[in-house]
């Protein structure tokens, strides 16, 4: 079995960062990259507020650039999803789903977090056929059509804003008379004449026949009342959940899922396990932040093999 000093479980803007700073200290990472190389900053368009890039970036453009980053520097990648890891001995165990398996002195978890579903009996199903979490990756399909968007964060307000460019017209499903999102995404939402909002209403139906989703029921939080709407396209703009479920509970995690790190570092319950980005953040979860955890971990892991003699 290949035995490494590093393995990073995760390829976003903080699996990256983490594989820049390693490689660069000569530590031969391995990238474990999951199923969705390059994580959420793939399957949005630009980025205005990574620093560096006055007039934005594409988010797969800054994925596509780090990557290459780290790679000059010697890091190795491979396009796997990790299904287990055994923490309770040293060397670290990794099992992949390509069968592939590793020993690691240390462990970078940068796994990220996946978008969220209502739970509907019919959601999963219809994924694909009108049921979407990311309008970057669909929205074309919407061309000319109707959508809904649930949710009132600023995810909601930027696939909304996205689903514009295509649909015919836009509604955003929210369950409260107010949006969570910072106030610019919410003004350009308010300003977009293809943009309207059902205020206090949750999707508690959705409506299909063979060719794919037809329509939803909402139903008014207040009031009950329970009225249908004709949509071609319902997205979830509800947030993510942390994707740390190959951990088995192994090591710490808080009440929603999210690896707890020690604060003031990136360091886990375990000694040589790290964290970084969005599957440890459930506050800022931007991609600078990201970043930042990452080249956190990295120096972390290389301070804690020095401390071992591993390095
Ligand atoms: P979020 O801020 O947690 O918002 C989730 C929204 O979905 C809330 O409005 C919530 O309603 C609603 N919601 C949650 N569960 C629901 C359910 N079961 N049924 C109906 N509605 C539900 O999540 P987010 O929008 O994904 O944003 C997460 C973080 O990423 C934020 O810090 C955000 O600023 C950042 N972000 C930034 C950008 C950008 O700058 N371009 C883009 C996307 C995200 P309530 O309001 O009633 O709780």
């Amino acid at each position: 079995m290949k035995q490494k000093d590093v393995i990073i479980i995760g390829s976003g803007p903080a699996g990256y960062t983490a594989a820049i700073y390693a490689s660069r200290a000569d530590l031969s990472p391995l990238m474990i990259m999951g199923h969705e190389p390059g994580g959420q900053l793939t399957t949005t368009t630009d980025v205005e507020n990574f620093p560096g890039f006055p007039e934005g970036v594409m988010g797969p453009d800054l994925m596509v650039n780090m990557k290459s980053q780290a790679e000059r520097f010697g890091t190795e990648y491979l396009t796997t999803q990790v299904t287990e890891v055994d923490l309770s001995k040293r060397p670290f165990h990794v099992k992949c789903e390509n069968g592939d398996e590793f020993l690691a002195q240390t462990l970078i978890i940068s796994t990220g977090a996946s978008a969220k579903y209502l739970g509907l009996p019919n959601e999963k199903a219809l994924i694909g056929k009108g049921v979407s979490g990311c309008a970057t990756c669909d929205g074309f399909f919407y061309r000319n059509q109707i959508v809904h968007v649930v949710g009132g964060g600023d995810t909601a307000m930027e696939e909304a804003m996205f689903l514009s460019k295509f649909a015919s017209k836009v509604t955003i499903v929210h369950r409260r008379d107010s949006f969570r999102a910072s106030k610019p995404m919410q003004q350009r939402v308010f300003d977009n004449p293809k943009i309207d909002v059902l205020w206090n209403h949750s999707v508690t139906e959705i409506l299909a026949d063979q060719s794919g989703v037809t329509g939803i029921k909402v139903t008014h939080s207040e009031t009950g009342e329970v009225n249908e709407r004709a949509t071609n396209g319902l997205f979830m703009g509800i947030g993510h959940t942390p994707n740390t479920k190959f951990l088995n509970n192994q090591i710490k995690l808080d009440d929603h899922g999210f690896i707890i790190t020690n604060g003031a570092h990136p360091d886990t319950s375990i000694p040589g396990v790290f964290a970084c980005g969005d599957v440890q953040d459930s506050y800022y979860r931007q991609a600078i932040s990201a970043a930042g955890s990452g080249c956190e971990a990295a120096i972390r892991a290389e301070r804690y093999l020095e401390e071992n003699g591993h390095a």
